[in-house]
């Protein structure tokens, strides 16, 4: 096949040139000389004019290391060689980096085997942090030394799976990884480092035998055993991994090695009855290593488990703290392994606006009467009509409310609405009404509802004088007069989210307001000699969230 030549490549660039084909300068980059055919087919065959330019054009702009932004870990990944499928492997791992939004991967593939490695010249200075899904023919003794002075200079190092494989000879690779496995490893290489249950500590034992194995592939349960590193702080302190292989019998110099996690390698599936080493952290100069031994093929590493301490270990490599949101234990739990496409992972999981339709939706209203909830405040009148909820002004009046009698905290909702043009009204969240506060005011988030133009879906802090909580208001338009508008909003945390007829309008984070109160439908008080004008609900539900 073309292209496994060593060059190196930018997915992100590939991306980016494409989108510019028309007005690109392609003159101001450099072409590599080739590039991984297969692996460009995959990405783009799903739209063939993109690929038919594509060939056209080819062979395309390279671009030097893509630095787009500071925010995002630049990351290094390198294959080309390994006894697995690292074409199926190195797609995933991109997406499990790339797909959370702390990372940018660039993709260099080694010649293939049997090829000369002279031209395998990583800019490895250019990252944060390399990652290894190779396991092959050694590197040049330039690459290895630059490699060297890349990690022990800072750089970050990670090792995934048969990584830990590679370069038996290569001593300083065998003090980056800390373990090792197969390749004629054995007890020159260094001790087994087992965690021993009664003693409650790792012991290093220098029994003669072989280093690397294990039994056959099965889900585990990956025991923490420092709950209070970077990388696993956050995490449950167990949690079970998808049907992987659970390696055993490593061996290496263990120097400046810390075990994170391990894993009960279990007699009855063909393991050691030992506790091995799952996770592991080196220091190697002034660079820390990742090393995890998970993630033998596409099915492992669409766990939750791998996925997400490969992100927070590449984080933490690279940077030496992790900021990655921690995952609950609801999430990763030690009974069943979690499992998630690498192709779902998102940077944010409440991005998305709730589904409308699915379990969990409670309506708040009935349809025939307005049992449930009480009004507050003003005298404006509610009926109910053919399942709606119809609220009318009343001149001299002051805003009022019908409230739910239940409080909610964290939740999502929904309801139709269709205001006539002129009125003001809203919808009150996590609201109150105290006698000590205004003497029964209600008060506050609300997202706010007016005909168009206007800022229906912003949310408003009723009745404490903070004014807009949202302080930007860029749409004007989502709101259709005359019409019913479906509104949705998620209130979780201080994050208050709302969409109107499925766009998204406010995303905010309210720290001031309650977390917990009233639902509330607001009529507007009106101008003497105005009115009187009417708002309609219909369809309100809620989901409470947890
Ligand atoms: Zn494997």
């Amino acid at each position: 096949m073309i292209g496994e030549g060593g060059q190196q490549w930018s997915r992100k660039v590939l991306d980016s040139w494409f989108r510019r084909v028309p007005a690109g300068n392609l003159d101001s980059r450099k072409c590599p000389p080739k590039f991984s055919t297969q692996r460009f087919m995959k990405k783009f065959a799903s739209s063939p004019l993109i690929l038919l330019l594509a060939l056209v054009l080819y062979p395309m702009p390279a671009s030097p290391v893509w630095a787009e932004s500071n925010e995002q870990i630049s990351v290094l990944l390198i294959d080309g060689q390994n006894n697995h499928n690292w074409k199926v492997t190195t797609p995933l791992i991109c997406q499990i980096l790339e797909g959370c939004g702390r990372f940018t991967v660039d993709v260099v593939t080694a010649p293939a085997r049997g090829e000369s490695m002279e031209s395998f010249t990583p800019a490895f200075a250019d990252y944060d942090v390399v990652v290894s899904n190779y396991n092959g023919q050694s590197w040049s003794e330039v690459t290895q030394k630059a490699f060297e002075s890349f990690v022990a200079g800072g750089g970050g190092f990670v090792s995934v799976h048969a990584a830990d494989n590679s370069f038996p000879q290569w001593s300083a690779y065998n003090r980056m990884i800390g373990l090792g496995g197969w390749k004629g490893r054995s007890e020159k290489d260094g001790p087994y480092v087992r965690w021993k249950e009664d003693q409650q500590r790792f012991t290093r034992d220098q029994t003669p035998g072989g280093g690397g194995g294990h039994g056959q592939r099965a889900p585990f349960l990956i025991v923490v055993r420092d709950t209070e590193h970077p990388i696993t702080t956050g995490l449950p302190s167990s949690f079970m991994q998808a049907a992987d292989e659970l390696y055993d019998k490593l061996r290496g110099p263990a120097e400046n090695m810390h075990v994170l996690a391990t894993g009960f390698s279990a007699p009855a599936t063909g393991g050691t009855g030992e506790h091995e080493p799952l996770l592991m952290t080196v220091q190697f100069g002034d660079g820390r290593v990742f090393h995890t031994t998970l993630g033998h093929d596409d099915t492992s590493m669409k766990g939750v488990a791998f996925q997400a301490t490969l992100q927070r270990g590449t984080e933490w490599a690279a940077t030496g703290v992790v900021t990655l949101p921690s995952v609950d234990a609801q999430v990763l739990t030690s009974d069943t392994a979690a499992m998630r496409d690498p192709d779902d992972i998102a940077p944010d999981a409440l991005a998305e606006m709730p589904k409308i339709e699915g379990l969990g939706w409670v309506p708040l209203f009935n349809g025939k009467d307005l049992s449930g909830w009480s009004q507050k405040n003003g005298i404006a009148t509610y009926r109910v009509e053919n399942g709606i909820v119809v609220g009318k002004t009343a001149e001299g009046s002051p805003n009022s409310f019908m409230c739910t009698i239940k409080d909610y905290g964290d939740f999502e909702l929904t309801f139709e609405v269709n205001d006539d043009p002129g009125l003001n009204s809203g919808v009150q969240i996590r609201s109150l009404s105290k006698a000590d506060f205004n003497n029964g005011r209600v008060h506050g988030p609300q997202v706010e509802i007016e005909t168009s133009p206007g800022e229906s879906g912003y949310v408003y802090s009723e009745g404490t004088g903070r004014g807009w909580i949202t302080k930007q208001q860029p749409i004007k338009d989502a709101y259709v007069n005359g019409k019913w508008n479906r509104f949705v909003v998620r209130a979780k945390g201080d994050r208050i989210q709302t969409w109107v007829n499925g766009k998204s309008i406010a995303d905010i984070r309210d720290p001031e307001s309650s977390m917990k109160g009233f639902i509330g439908l607001q009529v507007h008080g009106i101008k003497r000699d105005t009115g009187p004008f009417e708002v309609r609900w219909r369809d309100i539900r809620v989901r409470e969230l947890k």
